[in-house]
């Protein structure tokens, strides 16, 4: 503006917008590095991934085991509502299908609850999302990482509403229900793993009543498949 009611003539008007556009360009510039920068960061921060006196930096977004988890040995205390944590929520709460344990020569990893298509999938506890994709016959599934120690995966749904690394609470809406991968009708594949190995949930969850067991879980070698 001062340049414009100082200097007539046409010449240094252009040079002035000149000048404006260049340093409007240099800022939009600035602000798509500054972007990128922090995205980057939030995936490296390691020292934000929960329950890392279990898995330390172990954490990857491709597959339901991260690499070289060795099978928990001996006896493990889990408290599952650490301070300042939201109370356990039902990831759904539905007919149980199917049970945990052996099926058809093979064991099913984990308990099948039906819903419908789009039925509200929730998160069990607090945590951060450590697999959000299609994952073979699982369909899309996503797997939470939570503050307490546990792995919680929701499979076969329809759609997911969550994104990698994402920091999720209890309650929060992973997805909607569905019949993706292996599945012949809409249900959800819900599995309940410690250091990679499943387990059954129903030493967690009362499938029926829909609500937690215990505030103190207690693993030992029998507890896994
Ligand atoms: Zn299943």
């Amino acid at each position: 503006m001062l340049c414009v009611s100082k200097y007539k003539s046409w010449l240094f008007r252009l040079a002035c917008m000149m000048i404006v556009l260049a340093l409007f360009l240099l800022g939009c510039k600035i602000s798509r590095k500054g972007t990128a920068s922090k995205a980057a960061s939030t995936v490296k921060i390691s020292s934000d991934y929960p329950a890392r006196e279990y898995y330390g930096d172990r954490w990857n977004n491709e597959h339901v085991r991260t690499n070289n988890d060795p099978k928990p040995a001996g006896t493990y205390s889990l408290n599952l509502i650490p301070a300042g944590t939201n109370a356990f929520v039902m990831p759904f709460c539905g007919k149980v299908l199917s049970e945990f344990g052996a099926r058809g020569g093979r064991t099913h990893t984990g308990v099948d609850l039906k819903l419908e298509k789009e039925s509200p999938v929730r998160c069990a506890f607090d945590g951060m999302v450590r697999m959000a994709k299609v994952y073979g016959n699982y369909g899309k599934t996503v797997v939470v990482r939570h503050d307490n120690g546990l792995e919680t995966l929701y499979s076969h749904l329809n759609s997911i509403a969550v994104k990698l690394n994402q920091r999720v609470k209890a309650g929060d809406r992973i997805g909607g229900g569905g019949k993706t991968g292996n599945a012949t009708t809409e249900h959800l594949h819900f599995e309940i793993r410690f250091k990679g190995e499943p387990f059954n949930p129903r030493l967690v969850v009362d499938l029926e009543k829909c609500r937690l067991k215990t505030n103190i879980l207690t693993l030992n070698n029998n507890s896994y498949k």
